[in-house]
């Protein structure tokens, strides 16, 4: 019972800081106050030897003043204004003032009224001005007391206490009142933005579960396989949405209620970026936009940290970094910043090349249920407006702090530094897929040609294929591979370069085809990791398509789902959805993988897997050499055409930089090149300077490295 009724207290609104019945209740007891008073002192005025007409006079006004104004706080409620409240603090202590004079030494205690009335004023109205007020005018009346009345001139030592209590309790009671406000308002707050994720919630996750429902309830009734497939994978999709909304939802609720902490196991940083890669990449490249993991080299260590976490906060910020880019790229950043014996200071980033957020919004969007009005999302994206929140509270209990840096139109980088203790973990073989291939020479040997206009990219995969144990031919165009297909000499495989400058790989591929009766299965190279061109491709006939740069697993796998028994049986048969459907399974498998590359000028995993490839000693040298020629023509390349302004000559001349950077692992370079690539005209030719200084600096800086790389090799190779 009792517990019931203070359920009902609580959800009455307290008279507390309502203006009209503070000054009701007010009324009332000045009534009281002034008829009990002015009795007693009409009683003892001669005892005490005062004046009976002044106290006749003070008590007949003070009774008026105090009926008229509780017959004003008994107006109607609307017809009561914040007027009245300052008249009353402003009249109460002149009455009391009033009194002090009158009444000689009994005046002492009407003191502490002042600090009763001023004290009121602020409590019962929660007005801290009408209090200031009413204190400010008690202590004017207190300053000119001694000036009136003798007792007060001859009791200064009272007088001074009367003044410091009128100072302190009410400026003492204004500061509680602040508080009190602010804990009200931020209850206010709380309850509202409890009432806001109610109304929310029951609407975000009501809009996937209408539409699971009608997809089932079409599924229901639709007998066509291929519909029944579509509509299954709908439900799955908006169910996949909901539960990332509820585990959001819940997140959220942990995280406010600092129910989280953090664990500190040992991780792989590079296995959580595998986790991240692989919960994002399909979705990029559906859209049509690359996606590259980087992780510095140096960080080659395990470290202690929360890896569910630490997933979930990059997860959130590349998915959010696909959702709100159409064009262009995301790169997730883990860089080194400080190395000390036993911890690394690491940043993590994630930059995307999308619509970005305008300056005035970006505090906004951490807080929860913030989506901004104008930032296109595709369709279905999914999302409550919960991500960046939960990800700025956990990177904060990680020790770090969520940033971000936006310019509209010019995409966004959101990230975060933190010091992570470094673990001691046996390194496990395992961790490296290349290291657990079986060795070369174990596959039977295949005649390939390999089709690059690029000399660097050429090289490099005849080198790897020749290792293999492969009969490999190479051309440079379209046309010498035509050239040397129409000698009627036999391959097992083609690899082709999908960008082959005059002709492209489709068309070479087509024109191939056309007029010969068993033509050799053909694979597609190419950098561009996007479904459109990837589905483009394998219309044109060709088995599947290679990511560049094609590892050697993948090539195996290549070369075995096109030259193994099952497809070399399909194609003596002469069936050649056969072949294909026996090189599906592989091709389909084969991971479309970027692999983590560090942000300095070369990646030297690149180089040292290019030195494991190369046979011969002067491999490494003569490609890097070549490499480095390459990467200068085709930097004056781009900044003649820039200097001219020829935005195709350049993009092309950045096709072929990209090529050579991206087998010699000089990624920033590569970067620059795909920007260039991809960047719109008007923004390119409006920036051309800076553009071209960019260019000019890194290229310069990228075959320094890869010439002290050189040197470097040759130095070793000298001292053996
Ligand atoms: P949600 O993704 O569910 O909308 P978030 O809290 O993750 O919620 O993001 C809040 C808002 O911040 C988004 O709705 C969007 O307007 C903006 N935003 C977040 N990340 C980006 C980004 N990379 N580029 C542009 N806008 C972004």
């Amino acid at each position: 019972m009792a517990d019931e009724r203070s359920g009902n207290d609580l959800m009455e609104r307290p008279v507390i800081f309502d203006l009209p019945s503070a000054l009701r209740s007010q009324a009332v007891v000045r009534l009281s106050l002034a008829s009990v008073s002015i009795a007693a002192w009409l009683v003892t005025t001669h005892l005490l030897g005062l004046e009976r007409l002044a106290v006749l006079v003070l008590g007949a006004v003070h009774l008026g003043y105090a009926a008229a104004m509780l017959l004003v706080a008994r107006l109607p409620r609307q017809r009561v204004r914040p007027w009245m409240g300052y008249l009353t603090a402003t009249l109460d202590p002149l009455v009391l003032t009033g009194w002090a004079v009158v009444m000689g030494r009994a005046a002492v205690l009407i003191a502490p009224l002042y600090v009763f009335s001023a004290i009121g004023y602020g409590l019962r109205t929660g007005n801290k001005r009408m209090m200031v007020l009413s204190q400010g005018v008690s202590l004017l009346a207190l300053v000119a007391l001694p000036f009136i009345a003798a007792f007060w001139r001859e009791h200064l030592l009272i007088w001074a206490s009367c003044v410091i209590s009128i100072v302190a309790i009410p400026g003492y009671v204004g500061v509680l009142m602040d508080q009190l406000h602010q804990a009200i308002r931020f209850a206010e707050y709380e309850s509202r933005a409890k009432s806001d994720l109610l109304a929310r919630t029951s609407h975000e996750l009501r809009t996937p579960l209408g539409g699971i429902s009608n997809a089932a309830e079409l599924l229901l009734q639709e007998n066509e396989p291929e519909r029944r497939k579509t509509l299954a994978s709908t439900v799955l999709t908006l169910s996949g949405h909901l539960l990332a909304d509820i585990n959001d939802l819940l997140d959220q609720s942990k995280l406010s209620l600092g129910k989280v902490e953090m664990a500190a196991t040992p991780m792989s940083l590079r296995q959580q970026l595998d986790v991240v890669r692989a919960s994002v990449e399909s979705n990029a490249s559906a859209r049509g936009v690359a996606f590259l993991s980087v992780i510095d080299p140096r960080l080659s260590d395990h470290v202690v940290g929360d890896a569910h976490w630490l997933s979930r906060v990059l997860i959130n910020l590349c998915g959010n970094a696909v959702k709100f880019t159409e064009f262009g790229s995301i790169t997730l950043n883990v860089t080194l910043l400080q190395e000390q014996p036993d911890s690394y200071l690491i940043r993590f980033s994630v930059k995307d090349t999308g619509v970005g957020i305008p300056k005035q919004q970006q505090e906004r969007i951490f807080d929860p249920f913030v989506q901004l009005l104008g930032a296109r999302r595709p369709q279905g994206a999914g999302g409550v407006g919960l991500g960046l929140a939960i990800s700025k509270q956990a990177v904060e209990l990680m020790g770090g702090s969520l940033r971000v840096h936006s310019e509209i139109g010019m995409g966004s980088t959101f990230w975060f530094d933190l010091r992570m203790p470094r673990a001691v973990v046996p390194v496990d073989p395992r961790d490296d897929p290349e290291s657990v291939l079986p060795a070369a020479q174990t596959q039977p040997q295949r005649r390939l040609l390999v089709v690059d206009d690029n000399e660097t990219n050429r090289y490099l995969l005849q080198e790897l294929l020749r290792r293999e144990g492969h009969h490999v031919t190479t051309a440079a165009s379209g046309e010498q591979a035509l050239e040397i297909l129409g000698e009627a000499r036999v391959f097992d495989l083609l690899l082709l370069d999908y960008n082959l400058g005059g002709m492209d790989g489709s068309m070479l591929l087509q024109t191939y085809r056309f007029g010969t009766r068993k033509p050799a299965p053909a694979y597609f190279l190419t950098a561009d990791a996007t479904l459109v061109t990837t589905s483009k491709l394998r219309d044109t006939g060709a088995l599947g398509v290679l990511t560049k740069p094609v590892r050697l697993r993948e090539l195996r796998r290549a070369i075995e789902a096109a030259c193994g028994g099952g497809a070399q049986a399909a194609r003596a048969a002469g069936d050649e959805e056969a072949v294909r459907a026996a090189a599906a399974a592989s091709s389909a498998a084969s991971p479309v993988q970027l692999r983590p590359v560090p942000v300095v000028f070369v990646d030297m995993a690149v180089i040292d897997r290019l030195k494991q490839i190369g046979t011969r000693q002067l491999f490494v040298k003569e490609l890097l050499e070549r490499a480095v020629a390459d990467i200068e023509a085709s930097t004056l390349r781009i900044l003649d055409a820039l200097g001219e302004s020829d935005l195709k000559t350049a993009r092309d001349a950045g096709h072929a930089l990209k090529g050579v950077c991206m087998e010699t692992g000089a990624m920033r370079l590569m970067n620059m090149a795909l920007g260039l690539m991809r960047t719109e005209d008007a923004y390119l030719l409006d920036n051309r300077a800076r553009i071209a200084a960019e260019l000019r600096d890194t290229s310069a800086r990228t075959r320094e490295a890869l010439q002290g790389i050189v040197a470097e090799s040759m130095e070793q190779a000298a001292g053996f």
